[in-house]
């Protein structure tokens, strides 16, 4: 059976990080976090730390950067070998 929650719970900054507990932490749990597979494939935390393994703290869910964009500012700052 498949498991509603994403994998990166436990280190994620939603759950235990800058991002916890904020107005908008209930929403992006409902809609991305505990929605499955769907719903992590539309994460850009999560698509940024599949490619790359991590991503940085201050990145939103819902994030208007395009991965890619993620994944060259982290380089540019040397967050990335
Ligand atoms: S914010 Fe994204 S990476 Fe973090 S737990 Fe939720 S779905 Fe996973």
């Amino acid at each position: 059976m498949e498991t509603k929650l994403c994998p990166k719970t436990p280190k994620c900054p939603i759950f235990n990080g800058i991002l916890k507990g904020t107005q908008y932490t209930d929403t992006y749990k409902r809609l991305y976090c505990e929605a499955g597979e769907k719903g992590r494939n539309e994460c850009k935390r999560y698509l940024v730390a599949l490619k790359v393994g991590i991503c940085p703290p201050n990145i939103l869910p819902n994030s208007s950067k395009s991965e890619d964009d993620i994944i060259a500012e982290m380089k540019q700052r040397g967050e990335l070998n």
